[in-house]
């Protein structure tokens, strides 16, 4: 009935590399998946993206479902049709929008948005572009995603942040269950397929916040379900890694090895995507590299292999490469020499961009993006190649 499998290759330590077929191909791990929230990448044309040779990338279901409407998408023939793109995609539950954008405008001294209101059923919550109000529940977000028709779709949780007490992340892990239990329900109820056709993997979600036992009980609750893949959310995941790191060593023991392990927002820098394959951790996505790159931040460093482990090792601190300082007014190199991005490779300057950085010209947005993006991506792939070799 699905389209989707996914077999593990080969181990090294912890660290896993595998091959997922999807309806719109396969997709190999560990991978970084670009994201593009509103079915584009941030300046960047669908060959473009291409370009990128990611192994999928990722569209936000929440954007999408209020503009221009999931009906909409599914009418003009689904996600990858629309965006005229043939690899395959994923798609968030839209819960983690839900939750934190009304949050991200309260805190701005934004009050327009009322704070999202859960209950048993779902979430309520008012849109970011008009105010109106709207409920999210299991169901519906399975519906969107359908309509969208990504290869890869997510169970509707409720992002907790590290803060959140023992007693209300107990609440909030036990009412994830049942919702993804919902998401099981609907998705099954429509033969694990999209609008457009095919076949659909559904992947859950464990929280838990950083108490032990709950992320123990959330891992033991969704690996139950018949579930595709699983996915590790929560403030940490991604954002503090060795909260990250620790979550994995926790739940180990807990998770099929068939299963691919997605760490949801993780890839800051460079360095996170190897210390999170070293532990195991399989997909991952973070708009900080088209978002760093179109403020001025281009990575810089690369993989080096010491003692047969993968070490990342760069000039900068963070890795990042600050091309608005005048020191690159005038340096006639590339961003990183050896980098196979569109941008190193056809011998865009330092300075060149410097310029169109100093300028705030729209090319900019697109050379940065490209480079930050492939050297995440390529980067996977190299640790990929290190874990494959014997
Ligand atoms: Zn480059």
């Amino acid at each position: 009935m699905s389209d989707f499998s996914f077999r593990l290759e080969s181990q090294k330590g912890h660290a896993r590399a595998g091959v997922m077929h999807t309806a719109h191909g396969d997709a190999l791990t560990p991978m970084f998946m670009p994201v593009g929230t509103q079915a584009t990448v941030k300046s960047l044309s669908t060959e473009d993206v291409v370009a990128l040779q990611p192994q999928v990338v990722l569209a936000n279901t929440y954007h999408l479902y209020l503009r221009p409407g999931h009906e909409r998408i599914a009418r003009l023939g689904g996600l990858h049709e629309f965006m005229h793109y043939e690899r395959p995609m994923l798609t968030d539950s839209g819960g983690f929008q839900v939750f934190s954008l009304g949050e991200q405008l309260a805190q701005k001294g934004e009050t327009r948005l009322a704070k999202a209101k859960i209950s048993e059923e779902g979430v309520e919550f008012t849109s970011h572009l008009d105010g109106s109000t709207h409920q999210l529940t299991p169901e519906l977000s399975i519906e969107i995603q359908r309509h969208l028709g990504a290869d890869i779709i997510m169970a509707f949780d409720e992002c907790l942040p590290d803060a959140a007490g023992h007693e209300y992340t107990q609440e909030s892990v036990e009412r994830t269950y049942r919702w993804a239990q919902r998401c099981v329900t609907a998705w099954e109820g429509a033969l694990r397929r999209s609008v457009p056709g095919h076949g659909q993997a559904l992947f859950g979600i464990i929280q838990g916040a950083m108490h032990e036992d709950l992320r123990r009980r959330a891992a033991q609750q969704i690996t139950s379900l018949p579930l595709d893949g699983l996915a590790f959310g929560g403030e940490t995941i991604g954002y503090n890694m060795e909260g990250t790191l620790q979550v994995l060593d926790w739940l180990r023991e807990h998770l099929p090895a068939e299963k691919p392990r997605y760490a949801m927002g993780l890839g800051r820098e460079p360095e996170n995507i190897v210390d999170a394959v070293l532990a195991g951790y399989d997909m991952f996505d973070c708009v900080a590299p088209t978002r760093l790159a179109r403020n001025g931040v281009l990575y810089h460093g690369r993989l080096e292999i010491e003692n047969d482990r993968p070490v990342w090792r760069s000039e900068f601190p963070k890795s990042r490469l600050p091309i608005g300082n005048a020191g690159f007014a005038e340096d006639q190199g590339v961003i990183l020499d050896g980098c196979d991005c569109d941008t190193c490779s056809h011998g865009y300057t330092r300075a060149y961009l410097h310029h169109l950085y100093r300028t705030q010209e729209l090319t900019y947005y697109r050379l940065a993006s490209l480079h930050n993006a492939r050297l995440m991506v390529r980067l996977s792939e190299e640790l990929r190649h290190w874990i494959l070799r014997v």
